[in-house]
């Protein structure tokens, strides 16, 4: 980042305005890892870096890291000084004020100022998100969702986020809190969720939840006999998978219930939204149709039959890469914001 480096990115900063096409900074900020890489306006991602988050050592710590990978990216791919950043966090967060009020995997994230600070940190502008909101702009711009102006985005990984776009716009109420579309009721007397209300999509699909419900059915005397010969291996979402494509009646049982919720909760949305597309995505999106067929089956009789005629329901094609994509996506904003 020395200031001799200048006079050489002028000239590209040139070239890249006058082509059209920008390069922006994308930064994931997971509990384990940071991730970082360069992103294109017409999708192309390089300069791909990941570091383990120092999460112990608490939010100053951690946003020092980021600025170091920022900086180091940026000299790498030889970026203009102004190029912004996008950043794609965890937990609740305002992206209108730059704050992140809580989030769960970070130990000390209350109320911490992340967009101010690491602008200041890395000399940048500095846009941050909601990683579920991140994702489903990730997935609209450069993904499944590209040409689509309505869709709704589900993240099903440990925990389960989202993210809703209408007419092209992502909707995110007054605080940009909103589209917590893992925390909708769909069983008024359902298990108790992460969150501490009961009932909510994620206390049924989760990975943790659907771990949850193996442990439960493989302590009983009947249980099922594939988990219960997991043996000292840890029941996870994966294993009970395994068990179902076994034939295993209880496994198939957990993903059938958790693909119900699935499908109760995505008929809500139709309602709702009315999208013209559905993407899950998220680890455990990996289950593929052991999940989405029993949701794909249940979610017309929880919605008006007008409106399941033209939703299609799709895996992400972004993959691991959704959170980066997404990331760009509000830096290109940014970008294009202070172009006005
Ligand atoms: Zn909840």
């Amino acid at each position: 980042m020395g200031d001799g480096m200048d006079g050489q990115r002028e000239p590209e900063a040139n070239a890249e305005a006058s082509n059209g096409r920008q390069r922006v900074l994308a930064v994931d900020l997971g509990g384990t890892n940071l991730r970082a890489a360069v992103v294109a306006s017409d999708g192309e991602l390089t300069h791909r870096r990941a570091v383990s988050t120092p999460s112990e050592a608490g939010p100053t710590a951690v946003i020092e890291q980021m600025a170091l990978l920022i900086a180091d990216v940026a000299a790498v791919a030889a970026l203009p000084s102004g190029a912004p950043v996008g950043v794609t966090a965890p937990g609740p967060l305002n992206p209108r004020t730059g704050v992140v009020h809580f989030t769960p995997n970070l130990p000390d994230w209350r109320d911490v100022p992340l967009r101010d600070l690491l602008a200041a940190a890395s000399n940048r502008p500095v846009a941050i998100g909601n990683d579920g909101n991140c994702a489903a702009l990730g997935e609209a711009r450069f993904g499944v969702g590209k040409g689509f102006d309505d869709l709704v985005y589900l993240a099903l990984g440990t925990g389960v986020g989202g993210g809703v776009i209408c007419r092209g716009q992502l909707i995110d109420g007054a605080h940009g809190l909103g589209a917590e579309l893992g925390h909708v009721v769909v069983a008024l007397d359902g298990p108790r969720c992460s969150c501490g209300a009961v009932g909510c999509l994620e206390a049924f699909v989760g990975g943790w939840a659907i771990a949850r419900e193996g442990r439960l059915v493989a302590s009983t005397a009947d249980g099922a006999a594939i988990l219960k010969e997991a043996g000292d291996q840890p029941i996870t979402a994966g294993v009970i998978a395994a068990a179902a494509r076994e034939g295993d009646p209880a496994a198939t049982a957990i993903l059938l219930r958790a693909g119900r919720a699935l499908g109760a909760a995505m008929g809500a949305f139709v309602n709702i939204f009315n999208p013209a597309l559905i993407v899950v995505g998220g680890g455990v999106a990996a289950l593929g149709e052991l999940l989405l067929h029993p949701a794909r089956a249940a979610f017309p009789s929880h919605c008006f039959p007008a409106s399941t005629e033209h939703v299609e329901i799709v895996l992400s094609s972004l993959g691991d890469d959704t959170g980066l994509y997404g990331a760009a996506a509000i830096a290109l904003d940014l970008h294009e914001a202070a172009g006005r």
